[in-house]
């Protein structure tokens, strides 16, 4: 039992199961756990100001900050436990080492300070305490927000001991028993590494939060009424479903039709086409002679969009090797010249509409517009040049899959990526060691990524237009 597992049971109870029992070769490598690696180590070595070393040795000599420690000891009820706390960090007191001795500290990224903070600082104080042979009474939890340390002291009170003991002794009944069921909240499976494993069985099962729309609240409430799964789903009358949707009012009905057109399209394959009312001959008109597609990398935590990738298409009929592609990169020292190149793309062709897959990309653009100081009048003739394609693909067509992203729906109508496995968070990833090495090898994977994140959606395009939205 180890905190590793401890932290995944905060999160799904099936995943700290599959990460202690599960067969490993269906798990797949998480950029997100990488990037937390790195963004952890580069602020821990902020906060101890260089000093930080790996190991026993390091308690020992009195470091000020020690990483990659495990520590072995028996818990409650003599069952055998193991910490690896992320930091440790020098304070005064006394411990088995001489005039000092070691707090637990956790990263934090983003805001908010969770469960998973908590029980991790107190399952690591309780085991440290005896290890150090030094009592306990905070640790710290430590985030970055606009390249300042925030430093936030929780208290180890015993009533946050007794729940992480609780929490313990739930884990170990659990990785004892057999496979716990898949989350009821699935936005969590995102990020998670077993996320395939899952989906795979999710469909075979039926699970109704594998249908747009639905998430854990809305699938309870199909469930007390009798509607388990998305075969049962899928053959309900919309007007019987629509009277057990009162939760959304009067658009019950139509969540009652969407969902049910929904669960049919995901389990025969084949896309439901929804009306012509954003008229096909009109998006046509709008982009005949030319337009853009433009989509953004960008690293949310740090609120940086580090490339702005343009795709020209003068033709929508243009060959593949005509298409000209121009990334522009924002590096933090260059932020005002990358500005002025986007702008002066934009309006090199400026009656030109500007499709996009996401709202990302529109808000970047109005922002840079606001930064230059573009008056009013300027920014909304700017906005009213942006197409939302992933707005305009939900209003046509209900598609057989579980998400609307990107990639999903690239992906199902035949489009495939160059390289292969990658995703926002590993051209993320690619950034974060670009920075650190500065390797041009990192900057062409994520143009190349960027790259195709256009011709992606520039196939959605087509197949717009084409109004032919069928697997290819
Ligand atoms: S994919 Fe979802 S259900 Fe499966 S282990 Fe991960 S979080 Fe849990």
């Amino acid at each position: 039992m180890n905190t590793l597992y401890l932290k995944s049971f905060i999160r799904c109870k099936r995943k700290a199961w599959l990460d202690y029992k599960g067969n490993k070769s269906y798990e797949v490598w998480s950029p997100h756990k990488a990037i937390d690696k790195i963004n952890q180590y580069q602020i821990f070595s902020e906060l101890c100001n260089g000093d930080i070393y790996t190991g026993l040795k390091a308690c020992k000599n009195g470091y000020q900050g020690v990483i990659g420690l495990k520590i072995k000891g028996k818990f409650f009820q003599n069952i055998k436990a193991e910490i690896h706390p992320q930091l440790l960090v020098k304070t005064k007191g006394i411990s088995k080492w001489g005039q000092y001795k070691y707090l637990p500290v956790v990263y934090k990224l983003g805001h908010k300070t969770t469960k998973e903070h908590l029980f991790d600082l107190a399952f690591s104080s309780i085991l440290l305490e005896t290890f150090q042979e030094s009592k306990i009474d905070k640790g710290l939890v430590i985030s970055s927000f606009g390249n300042k340390v925030n430093v936030e002291e929780i208290d180890l009170n015993k009533k946050l001991r007794k729940k992480v003991l609780n929490v313990f002794l739930s884990l170990n009944e659990s990785l004892e028993g057999l496979i716990p069921d898949i989350t009821q909240d699935r936005k969590k499976c995102t990020i998670c590494s077993w996320q395939n494993f899952c989906d795979k069985e999710a469909k075979e099962n039926g699970y109704l939060t594998d249908i747009d729309g639905i998430g854990s609240k809305t699938a309870s409430l199909l469930k007390t009424n009798g509607i388990s799964n998305t075969q049962i789903l899928a053959s309900y009358s919309e007007k019987n479903l629509g009277e057990k949707l009162s939760i959304f009012n009067d658009q019950k009905y139509l969540k009652a039709s969407k969902f049910i057109k929904q669960a049919q399209a995901y389990i025969s394959g084949e896309p439901y086409f929804i009306s012509n009312k954003h008229d096909n001959y009109e998006f046509f008109k709008k982009t005949v002679s030319g337009f853009y597609i433009f989509d953004i990398e960008s690293n949310p935590d740090d609120k940086h969009d580090f490339l702005y990738g343009f795709l020209k298409i003068n033709n929508l009929f243009s060959k593949k090797e005509d298409l000209i592609y121009e990334p522009i990169l924002n590096l933090k020292n260059n932020q005002e010249e990358s500005y002025q190149q986007i702008i002066k793309m934009l309006f090199s062709n400026e009656k030109w509409p500007v499709l996009h897959y996401g709202e990302t990309e529109k808000i970047a653009i109005i922002h840079i517009a606001k930064n230059l100081n573009f008056s009013f009048e300027e920014i909304e003739l700017l906005k009213s040049r942006f197409i939302d394609l992933h707005i305009l693909i939900r209003k046509s067509w209900i598609l057989p899959i579980k998400n609307y992203g990107l990639k999903t729906v690239s992906n199902w109508l035949g489009f495939e990526w160059e390289q292969k496995n990658v995703s926002g968070s590993k051209a993320l990833y690619w950034w974060i060691q670009y920075q650190i090495t500065e390797n041009e090898v990192f900057l062409k994977k994520i143009i190349k990524y960027n790259k195709d994140d256009c011709l992606a959606t520039l196939h959605i395009v087509k197949c717009l237009i084409r109004n032919q939205l069928k697997k290819n």
